[in-house]
């Protein structure tokens, strides 16, 4: 009966599974997203911020992008509005629309 719960396609019944990158060359470094959500985001020793893989591991590949997973999508959300670097681009997996972050409608 819950066969969609694990893709997070409650609700609409759309696919909407998200994933998030951020943009390094305009990150100020001042760990928001961080805060925000640690089990997301990260600040290197570079001083910049990147996503991390459910594994934990830093992803530094430009445009490198990690799955937001759903409890946290509201905190992953939050550090896109509040970036002041205008960075944080979180999107849809299936047709890479941008629903929160700069670039977002
Ligand atoms: S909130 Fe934005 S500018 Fe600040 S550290 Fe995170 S990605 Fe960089």
């Amino acid at each position: 009966m819950r066969h969609d719960a694990e893709t997070g396609s409650e609700g609409s019944g759309c696919d909407d599974l998200l994933e998030v990158w951020i943009d390094q060359d305009l990150c100020t470094g001042d760990g928001i997203c961080a805060q925000y959500a640690p089990e997301v985001f990260e600040l290197d020793i570079d001083g910049l911020a990147y996503v991390k893989s459910g594994d934990d591991e830093l992803l530094q590949a430009p445009g490198a992008t990690t799955p937001v997973p759903l409890p946290l999508l509201r905190d992953v959300a939050d550090s896109a509005k509040e970036c002041p670097g205008d960075c944080i681009h979180v999107r849809r997996v299936s047709d890479r629309v941008e629903v929160y972050g700069p670039d977002a409608q």
